[in-house]
């Protein structure tokens, strides 16, 4: 199985924290989706005809697009590609796209999985980050997406906040409890370069983020998710038991996937290969039939690596017969590391996979780079 991923670089406004590939220029927008449907024709053979069980429209800002946009899509997916007719197909959408007449025409397209950027229910929090939506957008969508019947649903929350107190966490994580949201996306707010928050904090116009304060709202996220009958599979995702998200997981299995529009990646086991992140570069090489990607291949150590880093992060875990693939020396090597970590208290063997514990994930990058080879 594998999946396939179309980048939708537009936004109506800059959140403060965000550094992915986007514009809040439209006007592209028509030059942009016809350089997709090209791509999408040309990449056909890269999955090298497997099965595809998810495709996942990311951004930017994906509902900024109509459903005769995303069928048109839709329409070339299909024609070009191997699709389970029991796929996953996500669009990723802001609360103030999904009014009851987008949501309707939503259903006549073949989107049946709905990943919500709430971030916050409270005003402060979606004013401090510069969202386009408000607190009431965000519990209305909710409520109307249940409504046309879009149950398979995942929201996205930040924590650690300046303007998030821990018991606002907590009321936020309870709206989603009371919302009976299958599965939540939960992040800590990072300062990444070029942003505009990074650029507020070196300009001295609000104080660094407090590493002290989002590491307590972690905690009391875990404490709130398990009593709440969530399952924590991913360091940031948890679902209700065994609704786990089919294009996540694709990912952290290490499954193939193809992405297709500006600054998309994709992966097919042994390299990677990336758009080049600019619209009209994108288009114009779509266009003139120019290169617009690079790609890098993955030697043995990069391979073994990856695996570390996405295992570790899920419930799974690393499993010592897939880490012989890499031989017997680097699985030795894991194992004589891993045992210190459990002396630690950080890691546990579960029938012959090696997890984070609570305590471990807290830790979870130190622990992951530590594995690393090379
Ligand atoms: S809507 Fe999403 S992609 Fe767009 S700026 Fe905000 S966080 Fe970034």
């Amino acid at each position: 199985m594998a999946g396939i991923y179309i980048h939708i670089p537009f936004c109506k406004q800059a959140c403060h924290y965000c550094n992915f590939h986007f514009s809040t220029s439209l006007k592209n927008k028509d030059d942009l989706l016809l350089a997709i449907h090209s791509e999408l024709k040309q990449r056909k053979g890269y999955l090298k005809g497997q099965l595809i069980d998810t495709v996942y429209f990311g951004g930017g800002t994906p509902s900024l697009l109509t459903a005769r946009e995303i069928n048109k899509i839709w329409e070339i997916i299909t024609k070009h590609h191997k699709i389970n007719e029991t796929a996953e197909v996500t669009l990723e959408t802001n609360p103030d796209d999904l009014s009851i007449n987008y949501l309707n025409e939503l259903k006549q397209t073949p989107v049946n999985r709905l990943s919500i950027g709430i971030q916050s229910f409270f005003d402060s929090d979606l004013i401090f980050m510069n969202r386009a939506h408000n607190a009431k957008h965000a519990r209305t969508c909710i409520e109307a997406a249940k409504d046309r019947g879009f149950n398979n649903l995942t929201i996205d929350l930040i924590y650690g906040t300046p303007t998030t107190s821990h018991s606002d966490w907590v009321r936020n994580l309870q709206t989603a409890f009371d919302f009976d949201i299958p599965h939540i996306s939960c992040y800590a707010l990072t300062v990444e370069p070029n942003t505009a928050l990074a650029q507020f904090i070196k300009k001295g116009k609000i104080k660094d983020l407090d590493e002290i304060h989002s590491a307590e709202q972690f905690e009391i996220l875990l404490d709130q998710i398990e009593q709440h009958g969530y399952e924590q599979y991913e360091i940031s995702n948890f679902c209700k038991p065994s609704q786990y998200a089919i294009h996540n997981t694709n990912y952290w299995k290490g499954k193939h996937y193809l992405g297709i529009g500006p600054g998309a990646h994709s992966y097919n086991g042994h390299s990677r290969q990336w758009n080049v992140a600019h619209n009209p570069q994108y288009i114009k090489a779509l266009n003139k039939g120019k290169i617009y990607w690079e790609t890098e291949a993955l030697t043995l150590e990069n391979q073994y690596n990856e695996y570390i880093m996405t295992s570790l992060r899920t419930k799974w875990g690393v499993n010592v017969d897939q880490l012989m693939h890499w031989g017997q020396f680097n699985t030795t090597s894991f194992i004589q590391l891993a045992a210190t970590y459990i002396n630690n208290g950080l890691m546990e063997l579960h029938n012959n996979n090696y997890v984070l514990n609570r305590k471990g994930k807290l830790l979870a990058d130190t622990i992951i780079s530590d594995f690393f080879i090379g």
